[in-house]
């Protein structure tokens, strides 16, 4: 039997949801296809087909797709608005399928899905069926197979929350696989937060390598996803109050959790260009300086060299360990 091949980004929402988007696509009996990691490649190739000061992670989103391109039968681009009651996501990804298709005709047919919790629940359902009659008809089935995704949604958020894993770490592990405690670097010289958007994260060709090169320094990192839902809406309330952007617990609730709960230090990381994260990373610098601890916003654009990046991250390190010493000698 041919299966259908469905073609996944490897940029943008995939950190937060690819292993739900697999399950679902494997239990309707199709074929995931993956891009591969970022290169230097990929990003010439979304580059080329957009406006200059469009943001860096569309751009490096456009061009995984074009690698998607003669891999796949649909490329699956969903459009997601709200994943709950009042709270929005960036405009980039409401419009992502209508952009690709109009800056990529020659993409693969685009499997797309609209996703906005305020239309209600009804809404939901019939969206996520859309996507499911592709492969069959029968509603049940799509039930099923979206069950099992959000089954797979919540413990892939339990793995990463209490093993304290990265994404990456956390997709490499089999569902039914053994635990995977990873160690921290030894000697720990320091413990250092590092907030953002998971495709600016843990895509190491955008970051230069940020957490590798941070754990090579003996840091030992924290990071959104090993935060619980709990931990990052008592943070982000007691800073804003609630949230209004989607991301506003993974930038703002976990830099205020971090900066009260033991991060020697904070790095914001965000790009060029981004209204939103200009506005949550301030609220977060605002905090640190309250509470005296350091705290260093990267700003990554295309043209960012990871000379200029390491001599910043050395700065930042060194200040953190001299802070340290001083304490331990008080
Ligand atoms: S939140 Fe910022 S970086 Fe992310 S897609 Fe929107 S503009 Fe781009």
């Amino acid at each position: 039997m041919i299966m259908i091949k469905i073609g996944i980004p490897q940029a943008l929402l995939y950190y937060q949801y690819y292993p739900a988007w697999q399950t679902f696509f494997e239990e309707l009996g199709a074929e995931v296809v993956l891009s591969p990691l970022t290169t230097k490649t990929v990003l010439a190739e979304g580059s080329a087909r957009v406006v200059a000061d469009t943001c860096l992670p569309v751009k490096i989103f456009l061009g995984h797709v074009i690698a998607l391109m003669d891999k796949c039968d649909y490329v699956f681009i969903p459009a997601l608005r709200s994943v709950e009651r009042k709270v929005y996501n960036c405009s980039k990804f409401l419009g992502l399928p209508d952009m690709t298709r109009a800056v990529i005709p020659e993409c693969p047919p685009i499997l797309e899905v609209d996703i906005d919790i305020n239309r209600g629940k009804r809404q939901l359902y019939q969206s996520i069926y859309q996507v499911g009659r592709r492969f069959t008809w029968s509603p049940l089935k799509v039930r099923r197979a979206a069950l099992a995704a959000w089954q797979s949604h919540l413990g892939y958020l339990r793995l990463m929350s209490t093993q304290k894993l990265t994404p990456p770490q956390a997709i490499g592990i089999p569902a039914s696989g053994p635990m995977l405690k990873v160690p921290p670097p030894a000697p720990v010289l320091a413990n250092i937060a590092v907030i953002g958007h998971p495709y600016l994260l843990y895509d190491e060709y955008i970051n230069h390598r940020l957490v590798h090169r941070l754990q090579q320094a003996g840091s030992h990192i924290l990071t959104p996803e090993m935060l619980t839902t709990g931990q990052l809406d008592s943070a982000t309330i007691s800073v804003v109050g609630g949230a209004y952007w989607t991301y506003e617990r993974e930038v703002v609730g976990a830099g205020a959790h971090y900066l009260e709960h033991g991060a020697d230090g904070v790095i914001g990381v965000m790009t060029f260009g981004c209204g939103p994260d200009s506005v949550m990373m301030d609220m977060v610098r605002r905090r640190a300086a309250q509470l005296g601890t350091p705290f260093m916003c990267l700003t990554l654009e295309e043209h960012t060299a990871s000379a200029g990046l390491v001599t910043r991250l050395e700065a930042f390190l060194d200040m953190i360990h001299r802070k340290k010493r001083a304490k331990t000698c008080a």
